[in-house]
């Protein structure tokens, strides 16, 4: 069955879907994008995309192409009409078509495309597997809390750890401090036990799932820290893992090549992993989706 996707006000074939040259996310990244997951044919964390994305909008003064609730009723009708059961929604707001000039035009329509992809349903067993990191310095802009189209810095990264074999990289800044993966929060256990993930702030994206599993880690008692930590910790650390809307809870068993702890998937990785499905399953993403920078 051919995929659709929303392009501009129409529901096109996907092979059939074009943009203007003169687009300013063509020619100068200008746009953002959020990335939804859909599990058991449900979309999770849809406040918190929806917050998210005001939030990247509001900063580059983007308008909305159109209001949230009509936003959301094609974004599940792109959902619909793929058959998308679990997998993934990708979308697109760029400030639209102008003669290129760097200034802001000063009309503009935004433009907008949805797509959606199935992809295989989480599969816990899968992601108890453990992948690999490298760390590399993170080269990329200071404001990363904007969920920008310009990937480059982090399309290097990933290509650089696929290169070697690795799932993912992690990004260190001036301060030997991990920021995060090119597409994914990064979290540790540290040796004295205390589970890890880096402050919001404009040194990362404030991720939904990152968000999903603080809530149910509180929800169920469990101790956790939002600090800065190095790759020193990282690299001595007991667990360590990854979280995004595609990776949801993906456990990292090799640190630059070094086995994380003893090697094997951590326990505190594996309990998150549960307690990330079940408050998904019942309260459908974090409900606090506030704190972007
Ligand atoms: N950080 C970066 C740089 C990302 O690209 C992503 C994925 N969009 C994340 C973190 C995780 O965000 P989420 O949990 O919302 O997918």
């Amino acid at each position: 069955m051919s995929r659709i996707a929303y392009v501009n006000g129409q529901y096109v074939p996907h092979s059939q879907g074009s943009v203007h040259i003169e687009d300013r996310g063509y020619q100068f990244a200008d746009g953002v994008y959020e990335v939804f997951a859909v599990h058991g044919g449900k979309l999770i964390g849809e406040q918190g995309h929806l917050d998210r994305l005001t939030h990247s909008l509001g900063e580059l003064q983007i308008k909305w192409p159109m209001g949230k609730r009509s936003l959301m009723v094609v974004v599940r009708q792109v959902v619909q009409r793929n058959h998308v059961k679990n997998g993934l929604v990708y979308l697109q707001i760029t400030r639209g078509v102008a003669r290129r000039d760097h200034p802001f035009p000063a009309e503009c329509q935004s433009a907008l495309v949805i797509t959606a992809r199935k992809m295989p349903p989480l599969d816990k067993a899968a992601l108890s597997k453990g992948v690999g990191v490298i760390t590399i310095p993170d080269i990329r802009w200071q404001r990363k809390d904007i969920k920008s189209i310009a990937l480059l810095p982090n399309c290097l990264g990933k290509q650089q750890a696929r290169s070697v074999g690795a799932y993912e990289a992690w990004m260190y800044n001036e301060k030997d401090e991990i920021t995060e993966g090119t597409s994914a929060n990064a979290w540790i256990v540290t040796k004295s036990g205390e589970l890890v993930t880096r402050q919001v702030g404009q040194s990362i994206l404030n991720g939904i799932t990152r968000l999903a599993v603080i809530e149910a880690a509180r929800a169920s008692g469990l101790a956790f820290s939002e600090r800065a930590f190095s790759r020193q910790e990282a690299a001595e650390a007991k667990e360590a893992f990854v979280t995004s809307s595609t990776s949801h809870v993906k456990a990292v068993t090799r640190i630059d090549g070094k086995p994380v702890g003893n090697g094997h998937v951590g326990e505190l990785t594996a309990n998150l992993l549960d307690l990330y499905v079940d408050f998904i399953e019942s309260k459908g993403g974090p409900v606090v989706t506030n704190r972007w920078n």
